[in-house]
């Protein structure tokens, strides 16, 4: 007779985190940077992947030391690599962060709606999850988001801006209200920081005087670079050297470092489309609401739109349409990302199909 799994009670019945990865012409669904990187690029990345491949017998660099190094010097602000780490996305960085700061018996906190990968950090490492909310135009009120910090004691507050799924950011007095008001860490997720509109400020500029800030980077968006799975995070050296303590060793392929310093050392031409995505996202986010609908000012590389009486049958209907974009966030709204202007276009066209 078949014994059942001793899968851990609270697994049961789940299936893995993702969006629909559906073969269609227009995909606006993940936040992806649609422009491919050039052939020299490609070029210089497959020499430098050629090298790595030539000592793959060896293990990589388990300090990834030189990668650090360039992406230290990629954000400025007087980093160097004791206070920089990589890792497999942002995602795994956030994982890592929670291996070291969460765990049983240990709280993090964030404010809904929010990015959605975030309590499953906290349920893979046994951390109990507890969310404030945000207001009406998602931003977090401050009153709210200290008392939310005096009641849960959180070693972890893990705040996205600018935030998925609504691009909004946060000002930079409250990320040190919430810093100066608990005992724990404060992340403050930027994958999208590169497509902030100018005069929203980046928190790298409060690390110097706040030890246990972290900001998180990613190069999967503005970089271009989503397939080759680069994360990385700034932070005081204790807490670098803290998650040193859990990564996995040699967590960080030879191949993924050299591709990734290679990248990096292409920066400006890998970054050389976020200002027309700026563009385009300030465009589509009119254009909307010229249309009537309800756009939040987004410093990201999408917009949540809304507010649709049924939202899944727009979904659908754009999907009919050979456009994908994500349902999710808050009730009503759907979230689209930037894409080319032709498939800017191609979602124009048919949204105004579908509602008529
Ligand atoms: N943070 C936020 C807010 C995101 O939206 C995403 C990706 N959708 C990530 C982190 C993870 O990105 P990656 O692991 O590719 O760096």
């Amino acid at each position: 007779m078949g014994r059942t799994l001793p899968l851990r009670a609270e697994l049961r019945g789940l299936t893995p985190y993702g969006a629909p990865m559906l073969d269609v012409p227009v995909r606006l669904n993940v936040n992806e940077n649609p422009y491919p990187p050039s052939e020299a690029l490609v070029a210089y990345a497959a020499e430098a992947a050629a090298d790595a491949v030539r000592g793959l017998n060896r293990y990589p660099d388990r300090d990834a030391r030189a990668l650090r190094c360039d992406l230290a010097a990629y954000l400025g602000h007087g980093l160097d690599e004791s206070r920089v780490w990589a890792a497999n996305g942002s995602n795994e960085i956030m994982l890592q962060l929670l291996q070291a700061f969460g765990g049983p018996g240990r709280t993090a906190l964030s404010f809904a709606p929010t990015y959605s990968m975030y309590p499953e950090y906290a349920r893979a490492t046994a951390t109990t999850w507890v969310t404030g909310r945000r207001d009406e135009d998602f931003g977090i009120e401050r009153t709210h988001a200290l008392e939310q910090v005096a009641r849960h004691q959180p070693s972890v507050v893990l705040l996205a801006s600018p935030n998925n799924p609504t691009g909004t950011a946060l000002p930079l007095d409250l990320v040190t209200a919430l810093h100066d008001s608990c005992d724990g860490i404060v992340v403050v997720d930027e994958a999208y920081a590169e497509f902030r509109r100018t005069g929203t400020p980046s928190s790298l500029t409060l690390l110097a005087h706040h030890p246990r800030l972290v900001v998180v980077r990613t190069m999967s968006k503005a970089f271009a670079f989503a397939g080759a799975r680069l994360g990385y995070m700034a932070g005081a050296p204790d807490i670098i050297s803290a998650v040193q303590v859990v990564r996995l060793p040699y967590h960080l392929s030879a191949v993924t470092q050299a591709v990734a310093r290679v990248a990096l050392a292409h920066a400006h031409e890998l970054l050389a489309k976020v200002e027309a995505i700026r563009i385009d996202r300030d465009e589509i986010t009119q254009w909307l609401r010229d249309q009537g609908l309800v756009v939040p000012d987004s410093d990201a590389n999408f917009v949540l739109v809304g507010r649709f009486a049924d939202r899944h049958a727009v979904w659908l209907g754009l999907l009919d349409r050979g456009v994908l974009v994500r349902e999710t966030g808050p009730e009503g709204y759907l979230r689209v990302t930037v894409g080319t202007p032709d498939e800017m276009a191609a979602f124009r066209s048919a949204i105004v199909e579908v509602m008529g």
